[in-house]
């Protein structure tokens, strides 16, 4: 660990590439301190120091979809910390196939990851953050939980359920000054994204009223918002960072 306890502190899942490595990134520069959590030590390492700004940065080897891990994970970074005022819950995997060729294994790890591993993180940290009467939490979804994929029944099936868990701690957090929402990126340039096809991303492209992918960094703008004392009477809500492909009323 490096610097004080004096600070903010935020636990960042799946910050060691892509998306929450560009939330850890923005976080850092706005002065919060960061517990970063990866199942990768050396990548997470690696980013801890490259990050500017931090009062202070752990790094956290878990698979969040390990529930004792998480356990040991929450405690590490309150030791280090004092306490933890912001959650993001990022980490997240895809496993593609069309729903009658997939296996049970696959259906189960992406679950497993993306929406036990939200539960178990959301689990470890909201008592403390009941206890302190103030937190937010910010739950990375996707547009694909929203509108359904194709190849990727288990993803949007976690995805959706992430939505509908947001809404529900949302509810029940609120009366101890507790915020929770979900960010829903659309087609963001990341290393979940980088083997697809030219004609893939050409088809994604006409899909998205602004014409472009997005960036991890777009992504990382809306968290640090939902994470601002300007998004402070925000909760419960599905914040889309999509270029406008889903448009809802
Ligand atoms: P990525 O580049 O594949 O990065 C995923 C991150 O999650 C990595 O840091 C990885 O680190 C971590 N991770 C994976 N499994 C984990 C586990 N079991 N325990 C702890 N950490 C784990 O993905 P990304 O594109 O940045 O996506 C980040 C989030 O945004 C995901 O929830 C994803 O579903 C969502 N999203 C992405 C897109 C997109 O277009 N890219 C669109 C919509 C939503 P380790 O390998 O070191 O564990």
């Amino acid at each position: 660990m490096t610097g004080s306890k004096d600070s903010r502190c935020a636990f960042v899942t799946g910050a060691s590439q892509g998306i929450g490595r560009a939330i850890a990134s923005r976080l850092a520069a706005e002065g919060w301190s960061l517990a970063l959590v990866a199942r990768r030590s050396e990548v997470l390492a690696e980013v801890a120091s490259t990050l500017k700004g931090a009062p202070s940065v752990t790094c956290h080897a878990c698979d969040v979809g390990d529930a004792d891990q998480v356990t040991a994970a929450v405690a590490a970074a309150v030791e280090a910390h004092g306490q933890i005022d912001a959650l993001v819950n990022n980490a997240g995997i895809t496993q593609d196939a069309l729903l009658v060729r997939m296996k049970p294994e696959q259906w189960e790890k992406v679950l497993r990851v993306n929406l036990d591993g939200t539960y178990y993180c959301i689990r470890e940290v909201a008592p403390r953050m009941m206890r302190q009467r103030s937190g937010r939490i910010v739950n990375i979804a996707s547009v694909v939980g929203q509108m359904g994929n194709a190849g990727q029944a288990n993803y949007c099936a976690s995805k959706a359920g992430v939505i509908g868990l947001t809404k529900a701690t949302a509810r029940e957090l609120a009366s101890r000054g507790v915020t929770v929402n979900a960010v829903a990126p659309g087609f963001i340039e990341t290393e979940m994204t980088a083997d697809l096809p030219e004609s893939a991303v050409t088809q994604m492209k006409g899909q998205i009223p602004l014409q472009r992918l997005g960036t991890p960094e777009d992504v990382a703008a809306c968290v640090a918002f939902l994470l601002s004392d300007a998004a402070s009477y925000v909760t419960g809500q599905v914040l889309n960072c999509d270029g406008g492909m889903v448009m809802r009323g």
